[in-house]
């Protein structure tokens, strides 16, 4: 029975500890908060499956934006958005910063917009245009929507701004096991399907805000998984899993306003799959987990809070016209989309670009915790190339972040081939296999600029 007493007055010692020290860093934060619903108004097509055309029939859940607003004792501010949302693609998101920037004076590295690649939301866009299968008033009622999105936004980052509150910071992570590599090895190639024996990231990341007298303010949590258990045969609106995990949490937490930043998860889909009812499970999994962590001691977060933004110079496979024919005619679906793009582009008398600059930002909380806020629909094989690059440890990776321009593969999955090697879907072209290392060299610059501790 001793031993038992010893351990159990050891962990009461361990937790005082941390509490202690929770306590003790009280005023080195500022927190404000706000959320704003983003559900629309009229139907409009849904966003993520090409052959589903129409416009949602029904709203299983609201969707929302939700904004945390950050100030250390220095004053250094920033605002973190995040979106029950497909993507947020540049043309959407920088006029959005820009007006952030004039109303708070915030630079650009201070603000980081992030969408949770829900595929059972709207379709987002600012040009009246209409893909096959759409009627051009769908067309209009999107960029009706998009224009208004951006409005939201704005508002909700500014009013988190406004609210700034005395804080303290503090993060842990657990673990969910729903996400399951995609990429399926067949004798056609690689195909959309499950692989269980392929790489995910199961990490659970936890950050709390809690006021200066310990109430729990907000909860921000991430998974590396697409928001794809509905599939094209879902009409209601909802935030996938991870809209049903935020309402999980806060029904537990009633008083704390829950958010959602999707990770690596590129290459892996939920599993399994196809129902509301799956939708449902798995949020109540990755809710679950979240508040089991809020439950036990979580690590302080210290400031200053550094931010950085840069853009990465990725360099695009060059193709002949002749490679770009046989790749639309003769090419695997994933490939002859984008190569009949390029042609298009060429046809025009456009030359086709030999790099993509993607926006790559790192937020650096004291010596406690890194954030990394990548771009784009990355895949998994980041998550063990950043922690060679810049260490394992105090380290959160998020993607989809600030532009959503299509999927971004590894050298690896460039050489295998399947879906996630697309390419670009908001202009044209095919990411290089040297795009790899100019991502993780960017990645490691703006750590250090930031103030990570590296080892050389
Ligand atoms: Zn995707």
């Amino acid at each position: 029975m001793k031993p038992f007493l010893n351990i159990t007055a050891t962990l009461l010692v361990l937790r005082g500890t941390l509490l202690l020290h929770a306590d003790a860093a009280q005023t080195e934060w500022k927190a404000g908060l706000a959320t704003v619903t983003i559900t629309p108004e009229t139907p409009v097509p849904m966003a993520g499956y090409a052959s589903r055309t129409k416009p949602f029939e029904s709203v299983a859940q609201q969707i929302y934006a939700k904004a945390l607003a950050l100030e250390d004792q220095q004053g250094h501010r920033a605002v973190l958005v995040t979106t029950d949302l497909i993507g947020i693609a540049r043309a959407v998101a920088e006029p959005v910063c820009e007006r952030i920037q004039e109303k708070t004076k915030l630079a650009r590295s201070q603000i980081l917009l992030s969408s949770s690649h829900t595929h059972s939301a709207p379709t987002l866009r600012l040009e009246e245009h209409a893909d096959a299968g759409m009627t051009p008033e769908d067309a209009r009622n999107i960029a009706a929507y998009t224009r208004g999105l951006q409005d939201k936004l704005v508002e909700v980052a500014t009013q988190a701004l406004s609210r700034l509150e005395p804080a303290q910071l503090s993060w842990g992570s657990g673990v969910a096991d729903f996400a399951m590599n995609r990429r399926e090895f067949t004798t056609r190639g690689v195909i959309l399907g499950v692989n269980p024996r392929g790489l995910v990231d199961r990490t659970v990341p936890v950050m709390r805000v809690d006021s200066a007298d310990s109430k729990l303010r907000a909860v921000l949590f991430g998974y590396a998984c697409h928001n794809t258990t509905l599939t094209q045969t879902n009409f209601s609106l909802s935030g996938d899993y991870a809209g049903f995990a935020q309402a999980y949490i806060q029904e537990q937490h009633p008083e704390a306003q829950a958010m959602f930043m999707i990770g690596c998860g590129g290459d892996a889909n939920p599993y399994p799959r196809g129902t509301m009812k799956y939708a449902r499970e798995h949020g109540a999994t990755l809710g679950q987990e979240v508040c089991r962590i809020l439950d036990g001691a979580q690590r302080p977060v210290s400031g200053p809070l550094t931010c950085v933004l840069d853009q990465a110079s990725l360099p695009l496979q060059p193709f002949s016209r002749s490679d770009l024919e046989k790749m639309a005619t003769d090419g695997p679906s994933w490939q002859a989309g984008n190569a009949k793009a390029m042609l298009a582009k060429l046809d025009q008398g456009a030359k086709a670009a030999s790099t993509y600059d993607c926006p790559v930002a790192v937020w650096q909380f004291g010596t406690n915790l890194t954030l990394v806020a990548l771009s784009g629909e990355v895949v998994v094989d980041y998550v063990p190339l950043l922690e060679q690059a810049i260490g394992p440890l105090q380290l959160w990776i998020a993607a989809y972040c600030n532009d959503v321009f299509g999927y971004f593969p590894s050298a690896r999955v460039l050489k295998e081939g399947g879906y996630e090697c697309r390419g670009l879907y908001t202009t044209e072209g095919f990411f290089a296999p040297g795009a790899q290392d100019v991502l993780v060299a960017k990645v490691r610059d703006l750590a250090r600029r930031a103030g990570r501790k590296l080892a050389d």
